[in-house]
Order: structure tokens, then sequence, then C-alpha cells
């Protein structure tokens, strides 16, 4: 009765602010992620059956022999507009039109332009990846958000409704002591901790090769999913890196302080702007590399199935 009451709500604020066509990335405001798809033109949010993210059962995946991605154009530092969205913080290419091109993998001969790279993050202590190994979230992910060149833009590829309009390439990032740190992440994230509010901006050279690195674009997870926000278009092919990529503690909490409103206005902390994880319904995952050994395989297969069967009874 307390949930249908508070339920009804949000559901009302969310209709009042459905005129300004406003989301938030917040699970704690009415329009956070939990209530996307009662948000007018945002339905598909809520009756998709291939959204993101997922949560990636390794020992669940199909092995296909897909060659290494790679991107064009994307040797040495390269300048950005970072701006806080009050949703993220982008890093847009300065020069659009020069920005690098990705092919490879399951794209085949296909080329996608970047749009952008962004991140969702917790801070030290908040676990809020998007996409999750095994039913665990890492502190923070960033994605590499390309678009099929064919479209002459975002906005044209994100409409086409195509699967595979858009793909994008994620790396999870965990926050520990340990010494191999991530340079890219890392000054990614030492930029992003100076745009405090919605808004604020600045124009930053990031080393591109750093975070996409000839070595983790050999191995990756491969689905076909959606956009992780608002309206959650299932035009994504998706490219998640199989290693975990590690900022120390102090880095994380650079961004704990971040808002998603602007100076004058009460606002939420934009941390935690992650999507909780989407129903699979029968999609499968692929993996592009041998698994380690038979016997991990054998050992984790077997969980799954356990797992498997507790959700099943859960259902009844
Ligand atoms: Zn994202």
């Amino acid at each position: 009765m307390k949930t249908a009451f508070f339920f009804a709500i949000a559901v009302g604020m969310v209709a009042a602010a459905s005129a300004a066509a406003t989301w938030s990335s917040s699970s704690r405001s009415p329009l956070g992620p939990q209530n996307w798809g009662s948000i007018a033109g945002y339905e598909l949010c809520g009756t998709g059956k291939s959204q993101s993210p997922i949560n990636i059962n390794k020992a669940s995946t199909t092995y296909k022999n897909h060659p290494a991605l790679s991107f064009a154009n994307g040797a040495g530092n390269i300048a950005f507009q970072m701006m806080n969205t009050g949703h993220a913080i982008n890093a847009l290419p300065s020069n659009p039109d020069g920005a690098p091109v990705l092919s490879g993998g399951p794209l085949g001969s296909a080329t996608y332009r970047l749009y952008n790279i962004h991140i969702h993050f917790g801070n030290s202590t908040l676990k809020s990846s998007e996409h999750a190994f095994e039913n665990t979230r890492t502190n923070g992910e960033f994605h590499i958000v390309t678009y099929k060149t064919t479209y002459g833009n975002i906005s044209a590829a994100v409409g086409s409704g195509e699967a595979g309009a858009l793909a994008v390439f994620g790396v999870l990032f965990d926050a520990r002591n340990v010494s191999n740190t991530d340079s890219g992440i890392t000054t990614f994230i030492d930029y992003a901790s100076n745009l405090t509010y919605n808004g604020d901006s600045s124009t930053v050279s990031l080393p591109f090769p750093m975070m996409a690195t000839t070595e983790d674009l050999k191995t990756f997870y491969t689905y076909s999913g959606s956009l992780t926000t608002p309206g959650c278009a299932e035009v994504v092919t998706w490219l998640v890196n199989d290693r975990i990529h590690y900022v120390t503690p102090d880095v994380m909490d650079q961004l704990a302080g971040l808002r998603s409103g602007n100076m004058s206005v009460p606002s939420y902390l934009l941390l935690d702007n992650t999507r909780p994880l989407q129903m699979l319904n029968g999609r499968v995952v692929e993996r592009n590399f041998e698994a380690p050994s038979a016997a991990s395989i054998v050992s984790v297969s077997l969980v799954s199935v356990l797992v498997t069967i507790a959700a099943s009874l859960k259902n009844w």
C-alpha cells in the first residue's frame, strides 16, 4: 500500500514534469531510472526487450572468433570539449569530423565515428558501473559512444531504430590501491572533477590510445542492446572490455562532489548515474576470446545452473 502510494506520487510528478521532457539519472529522483518508462516519449525504457545494461555471466557467453576492434584516427592526444550535462560528464571531440573511427570485431568493415566519451560512476565505496560481471559491479564504467558513418550524425543514427546503428565500447573500472592504475581514466577523472555544476565545461586533451588500448580492443563481450539513458533506443552493439581497469580510491573520490544541477538550485549528486541491470530476455552474449581454462568453466557453469534454478524458484 505504502509502495503503491509513493509510486502514485512519483508517477504524478513524472506526468507533471513530462511537458519539459526531463529525466534524471539519479535513483533518488522521481524522474530517475526506475520511472523512465512512465515518462511520455520514453515508454521503451519500460517495455523494451533488448535493454542495457545487463549482467554478463561469463560462463554463459558464447565464443565467436571476432577479430580485434580498431580505431582509425585515434593516435595521440585528442582535444575534447568536456561538460557536466547534469546526467554524466561527457567529452565531445573538438573536431567531430576528424574524430576516431571504430571498425572490426562484430562491426566488420562498417565504420563508426566517435561521438562522445562519458562516465558512469560512484565513489570509492559505491559500485556504479553499468554492466556487471557475475552480478558484481565495479566503481565506474566509461563509454566510448560511436555511430555508423552511413548516418550523418548521432541523432539520425539513434532515430533510425536500426540495431547496430551505434556501437559503444565499455570499460569497467574499480577503485583500488594497486600499482597498475589506468592513466587514461585517471586523466579523464582529473579533468571531470573540475566540472562541479551542470553546464560547466572546459577544453581538455585526452590520451585517446590509453582509453582504448590495442590490447583491450582485442578482448570483449558483445551483445545487442540499448542506450542506457532515455529514450533507451535499441540501436546499440555493445562491446564490453573483458579487463577491469583500476584507479586509486583517492582519484575515484574526486568525483563525489559533482552535482546534477547548477549552482543556484538544489540538485542531486551526479554520482550513481547508473541504470539498473536489465533482463537478458534470451539474448546471446558473445565473447571473442577462448575461456581461460576448462576447469574454471565447469565450476562456474555449475554455479550459474544453481543460480538459474534459484532464480526460477523465486518466480514461483
Ligand atoms: Zn553510458
